[in-house]
């Protein structure tokens, strides 16, 4: 049992789901594991448990967003043999940004989810809404 930092009150560890902001679409809800004060509704992570929640939203973003999974990045970057600081020269993004969302912690960007695609050989598709006629353009 925790203690609220707010009011003291009693904090038990509850999963319910939650709604956050997300970037790049709708907000995402998930079942969320925290320390909810009984008395005044306060929120709080212990260690480790906002990691936990990072990867449950990037997780449902992937989801909402078709994006490869976490362990599908790992699978890419080791088929072609590449460390992640070579897939971080490759796609011009910081190296900590690929272990975390090889980690799961943030979800890759639309723009680095294709040029993952693109490295295990996968066609372009057409961005949603582009009509078909702008194909050959
Ligand atoms: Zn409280």
């Amino acid at each position: 049992m925790e203690y609220c930092h707010l009011c003291d009150g009693e904090a038990p560890l509850v999963t319910v789901p939650r709604t956050f902001e997300a970037s790049g679409g709708p907000s995402v809800t998930i079942n969320d594991t925290a320390y909810q004060c009984a008395r005044c509704g306060e929120v709080f992570y212990g260690g480790g448990m906002m990691d936990e929640s990072l990867r449950r939203v990037a997780a449902a973003v992937r989801v909402r967003d078709g994006l490869l999974g976490s362990e599908e990045l790992v699978a890419v970057r080791e088929s072609l043999r590449h460390t992640p600081a070579r897939m971080s020269e490759i796609l011009g993004v910081a190296e900590d940004l690929i272990s975390k969302w090889e980690q799961g912690l943030f979800p890759q960007p639309a723009k680095v989810d294709r040029a993952y695609r693109r490295l295990r050989g996968e066609p372009d598709r057409l961005p949603k809404g582009v009509p078909r006629s702008r194909e050959a353009a």
